[in-house]
């Protein structure tokens, strides 16, 4: 599986364009907006488009979902169902951040923790992690040895907790039970800024360090 970096909108969010290399076929994650630029990268790549992936919604993250979707006749998989308020919300958000007018919307298929997606002949496992938003969820490709985290993790930070029904708690716990355990070595594209691994964010995320979490608990 190949991944391309597509940073779009304003808040350069890093839409994620899947290719399996079996098949060609492609899963894009988080299409905020810009579509002329993920249409460019598919093209690039040659590879056709068979399904939406969301961590979230925030309108950087899905704002341009339901247009690639009805685009290219693809299925939106994710995100966990207690995102519905914020989806409910995408014309206000995009008014609010003069962002292209949005709609609300409801995804193809809710996903929750255990849930996998597939395209191609790739499988994704999905984690409900919710604290950042209460329906966020995380896919991880373990043969790969990759996860998009969008706004949980960040390399050297995590995600707000200060929006409507965000909590910082249930944020660590996620990322402590949820995503540690599945390796150091997982490489992880962040919904914004640079790639990590979780191993090098428990030796140095001031947040969610091995030690940082420690000093939590004590
Ligand atoms: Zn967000
Ligand atoms: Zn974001």
């Amino acid at each position: 599986m190949k991944v391309t970096l597509i940073p779009v909108t304003p808040f350069q969010q890093n839409c994620s364009l899947l290719v399996c290399d079996q098949t060609q076929r492609a899963a894009v994650v988080d299409p905020g907006g810009d579509l002329d630029r993920i249409e460019a990268a598919l093209a690039r790549e040659g590879a056709q488009l068979e399904k939406i992936l969301l961590t979230h919604g925030h309108l950087d993250h899905c704002g341009g979902a339901t247009a690639l979707a009805s685009k290219f006749g693809v299925p939106i998989e994710g995100p966990h169902e207690d995102e519905r308020f914020w989806l409910d919300q995408l014309a206000s958000q995009s008014r609010d951040f003069g962002f292209p007018p949005a709609q609300a919307f409801e995804p193809t298929r809710w996903l929750t923790d255990g849930d996998t997606v597939s395209f191609g002949a790739q499988t994704l496992d999905v984690f409900h992690c919710p604290g950042h938003t209460p329906g966020h969820i995380v896919f991880v490709d373990r043969t790969h040895r990759v996860a998009l985290v969008g706004d949980v993790l960040f390399k050297g930070s995590i995600g707000r907790t200060d929006f409507p029904r965000g909590n910082h708690q249930d944020l660590l716990d996620a990322i402590r039970t949820k995503l540690w355990p599945l390796g150091d070595d997982i490489v992880f594209v962040p919904g914004h800024g640079p790639t990590s691994t979780f191993g090098a964010e428990r030796r140095s995320n001031p947040y969610v360090s091995d030690a940082a979490l420690a000093r939590g608990h004590a």
